[in-house]
């Protein structure tokens, strides 16, 4: 930011300068010129005027124009080195009297070519100023000129314009006034006529060799009548040579003459080159400033704020000893300060958490060891406690049915249902045993697993054969949808058989109506069997609850659906037995599907 400020403010310092030093030498040009044009102006005048003096002679007021006025008119050759030659002419276009330098110049048509523009002016009193000539090739003198003529009324008395005095004027000494002008250090100035012709120039030869201008932009600007828009003082354009200049001008209305100035264009540039070195080195200076001040703002700011973002990173990343050294005696060191004290809190505070986390592990540790320890027992107990039922009930049922059968036809109705009900409640009590034993068992991890190849269909068959006569048939359908092409399954086939049994159980026993479906399939080395029915249907809340041992959900005291909440606890742990997972997908009052996936084994890939 601080180089893009330099760098403009530079910038337009240059351009500023560019413009101020353009209407400097603008100014100083016009100056020079304007000067110039009226000293030029002021010499052609003087010359007039010293005519004018050599009409008013004693001679004339007596005799009037008459050949003895040649004397005059030497006296003024010899006092005005500029006229070459002068002579007398009365209103008729008459010469009188003449004198002249050079012979035979100027020639008598030259005289001719102005006396009739001349004599006009002449009678109104006033001067003419004839056009820039030079004497025609091959005439005498060679190589000379530019002139021109003057003519300036010559009165008797005032008022009595009785002729003129014409005079031809060698403008070389013009040529003198305008080489003696500098403009800058190698500008010059030179004069031209309205029509484009150098009258004079520091290099005579060009005068010489009548080069015309009329094609200048500072010509043009010159002679350009006067408009509305002001005329610019200087201008960027091309001199005769082609050069390109830095030009001005000023006009000689009296004269119809202009003199233009110009100086190299490389002369202006050169204070403009020197102010953008200048500039160009404050810019550097200034730009090596901003780089120091840069650094020295890092120093101080980033790198120790890059200390601490690493710090926070650091206790990120858990490294909670991270302390910063930072010295910078301002508000990062109070930030630093602080950050130190957060993170010795958050240390000690860590510390205390680790310690309670291990004093309460330990805790959990040892009431986990005495859990399994009571666990253990409460196994071992039931195993034992179940033994001793099974063998007393066993027996009591085996003496019941040896009754029903021996008293057939000798007892009462009523006597015959009591005994019947006896015999069931007996059953349902082994059965119950039977399963607080196998549970027992597994929890004692006693389990025993025996892999064979089983055929899922005649697996299932079976357990539909011998849930079929609690099935109510007249209102639930029992569909097998086992594909036939599925490859005998290397497993326990005991442990498979209670699962489906007791996942069946279940679906009879929660089914008034609709159908009871039980598939298998088999996918990506997985074999998945599907027992989906139509029944009442789980709680949501319930359904992670139902595979915990005696715990029956919803109906933990409803009496219509008898049960010991056994049975799915026995379910997940044979599965978990035999390598598996069990899910289950319900809505009340829809129905329920629970889904076994087995780890599809072929006797070859076994381990076990
Ligand atoms: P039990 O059937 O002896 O009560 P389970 O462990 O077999 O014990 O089942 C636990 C509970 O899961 C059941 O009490 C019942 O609430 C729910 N349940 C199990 N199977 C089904 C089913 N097919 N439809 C509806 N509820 C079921």
């Amino acid at each position: 930011m601080i180089s893009a400020g330099l760098v403009t403010s530079g910038l337009l310092e240059i351009y500023f300068h560019r413009q101020e030093s353009w209407e400097h030498f603008g100014l100083i040009q016009k100056e020079s010129a304007d000067a110039t044009a009226s000293k030029i102006e002021q010499f052609v005048q003087e010359i007039a005027r010293t005519m004018r003096a050599a009409t008013k002679t004693r001679e004339i007021v007596r005799e009037g124009l008459s050949p003895d006025y040649k004397w005059e008119l030497r006296r003024l050759l010899v006092n005005s080195p500029s006229i070459t030659a002068a002579a007398g002419f009365d209103l008729n276009g008459v010469k009188h009297a003449e004198a002249r330098r050079l012979k035979p110049f100027p020639s008598q048509d030259k005289w001719n070519s102005v006396i009739h523009a001349a004599l006009e002016k002449a009678k109104q009193r006033q001067f003419h100023f004839g056009p820039v000539y030079f004497p025609e090739e091959g005439t005498f003198p060679e190589g000379a000129g530019p002139y021109m003529t003057i003519a300036v009324p010559i009165e008797r008395f005032a008022g009595e314009v009785i002729g003129m005095l014409v005079a031809e004027i060698d403008l070389k000494y013009v040529g003198q006034v305008i080489s003696s002008i500098h403009v800058g250090k190698a500008g010059h100035a030179y004069l031209v006529t309205g029509s484009g012709q150098l009258i004079a120039h520091s290099d005579l030869s060009l005068v010489l060799q009548k080069r015309n201008l009329a094609q200048l932009d500072q010509m043009k600007a010159a002679f350009q009548p006067n408009s509305k828009e002001p005329k610019p003082i200087a201008l960027v354009t091309r001199n005769l040579h082609g050069e390109k200049v830095f030009a001005s001008y000023a006009l000689i209305s009296s004269l119809g003459w202009a003199v233009l100035t110009e100086q190299p264009i490389q002369e202006i540039y050169v204070p403009l080159y020197a102010s953008m070195l200048r500039t160009s080195g404050v810019l550097l200076f200034g730009l090596g400033v901003a780089l120091v001040a840069t650094l020295f703002v890092s120093r101080r700011v980033v790198r120790p704020l890059e200390t601490l973002r690493q710090g926070v990173e650091r206790i990120r990343q858990g490294d909670l000893s991270t302390r910063l050294e930072l010295q910078t005696g301002d508000e990062i060191q109070i930030l630093a300060d602080e950050f130190n004290e957060m993170a010795a809190h958050l240390r000690e505070a860590y510390s205390d958490l680790e310690r309670k986390v291990a004093e309460r592990t330990q805790e959990l540790t040892t009431v986990n060891e005495k859990l399994v320890e009571v666990s253990e027992h409460k196994s071992r107990f039931l195993a034992n406690v179940n033994h001793e039922l099974r063998t007393p009930l066993s027996s009591i049922i085996g003496y019941a049915r040896l009754l029903r059968r021996e008293t057939e036809g000798q007892i009462s109705l009523l006597q015959r249902e009591n005994l019947k009900d006896l015999l069931r409640n007996a059953e349902r009590l082994l059965r119950l045993i039977d399963s607080l034993l196998d549970f027992a068992k597994i929890e004692a991890g006693k389990m025993e697993v025996q892999l064979e190849p089983v055929r899922i269909e005649e697996l299932v068959q079976g357990a539909a054969a011998s849930i079929e006569p609690i099935l109510n048939k007249v209102a639930v359908r029992l569909i097998r949808d086992i594909p036939s092409e599925i490859a005998p399954l290397y497993t326990d086939r005991e442990k498979l058989r209670q699962i489906i049994l007791n996942l069946l159980g279940n679906a009879v026993k929660f089914t008034d109506r609709g159908e009871i479906r039980i598939s298998a399939s088999q996918e990506d080395g997985d074999f998945k069997l599907a027992v989906a029915d139509t029944g009442i249907g789980i709680d949501k809340a319930d359904v992670h609850r139902i595979f915990e041992e005696f715990d029956r959900g919803r109906l933990i005291n409803d009496g219509s659906y008898r049960g010991t909440g056994l049975g799915l606890a026995i379910v997940k742990r044979l599965v978990g037995v035999l390598g598996g997972s069990i899910i289950v997908e319900s809505e009340v009052g829809k129905g329920s599907t629970f889904t076994v996936t087995l780890p599809f084994k072929t006797r070859e890939a076994t381990s076990l």
